[in-house]
């Protein structure tokens, strides 16, 4: 049992601001994370609580929207602070109400947001710290060139600790031929822009005031592509969406083939994190990108 009166006091020293709990409200619906909203009636914060071995995690996942904020596009919830009390990490952060539509231009200002999010740029591929993708490990040592940042720290990476899960066959044997051979596609010299790296559906919201919100980020500077393709991998954002986002930075050709390389990546985490079901999709996958390589 968390000790919620400790983590008030926290909240209230990081924002400087009077914070006198009530009860706190369970949320649901994270995949990795207990939630939890605290409020006073007049103030409310977003609490995400794990194990106390998980708080690099949670530094980092705070670290990732501070970044983000910084850049003042998307809106995203301020961090305020991480911790661990009573033997659980936490982190706080500001609470936003999401249960919000999208205004009439919502969809298309959230495109045109994240073009300009994906503006920030780094001398170099990676980020200043490693993070967690779901809850793997994802390392993000800088490295200049991409096409080896995508073979290490991306798909080498998850295809070893596919080998580590048991995954030993075909899905090593062609995937190693697509490490090898997979530079062919990136011909679009790609600068480092700093990406939200897990942006599905599931990570957009829309607030009161129908505005796009971003949240549960896995930042690092990348090929914004990468970003763009796991937005299409469950479902797409919506066409308003594309429109904005290549009205305001258009699409290198060959997007349409890397986004199944970019999408590959979190395939085999899914794969790693839920089971056997998505090797057959990673496999296709890869057999695709071979083709294309030819
Ligand atoms: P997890 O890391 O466990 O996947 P999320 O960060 O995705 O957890 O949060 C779980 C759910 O809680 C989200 O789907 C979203 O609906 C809601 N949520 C996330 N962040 C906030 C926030 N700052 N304020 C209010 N609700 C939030």
């Amino acid at each position: 049992m968390p000790d919620w009166q400790d983590i008030a006091a926290r909240i209230a020293a990081a924002t400087g601001e009077p914070f006198a709990l009530r009860p706190p409200q369970h949320v649901g619906g994270g995949c990795i994370n207990r939630a939890v909203r605290l409020g006073d009636g007049r103030r409310d914060y977003f609490v995400k609580l794990n194990d106390a071995s998980q708080l690099a995690m949670f530094e980092a996942e705070a670290a990732g929207l501070a970044a983000l904020a910084a850049t003042a596009t998307l809106r995203v919830p301020r961090p305020l602070c991480t911790g661990v009390s009573a033997g659980e990490a936490f982190l706080a952060m500001e609470y936003i109400p999401l249960g919000g539509r999208p205004g009439a231009d919502g969809k298309a200002a959230a495109g045109r947001l994240l073009a300009t999010l994906h503006r920030a740029s780094a001398p170099a591929f990676g980020w200043e710290r490693d993070n967690t993708i779901g809850s793997t490990p994802q390392p993000n040592a800088p490295e200049p060139d991409w096409v080896v940042f995508w073979r290490e720290r991306r798909l080498g990476h998850q295809l070893r600790l596919a080998a580590a899960s048991g995954y030993r066959g075909r899905v090593q044997e062609r995937g190693a031929r697509l490490l090898e051979g997979f530079g062919a596609l990136i011909d679009h010299a790609p600068r480092p822009s700093l990406l939200h790296g897990d942006l599905w559906g599931g990570n957009l919201g829309f607030d009161a005031a129908g505005r796009p919100v971003i949240f549960d980020p896995a930042v690092y500077y990348g090929d914004r592509e990468a970003d763009l393709a796991m937005t299409e991998l469950f479902g797409g954002f919506g066409s308003d969406f594309y429109a904005a986002y290549r009205e305001a930075w258009p699409l290198a050709p060959g997007y349409a083939v890397r986004k199944t390389l970019y999408n590959l990546y979190h395939i085999l985490n899914h794969l790693n994190l839920f089971g056997g079901g998505y090797l057959a999709q990673a496999e296709g996958m890869i057999e695709r990108l071979l083709a294309e390589i030819g």
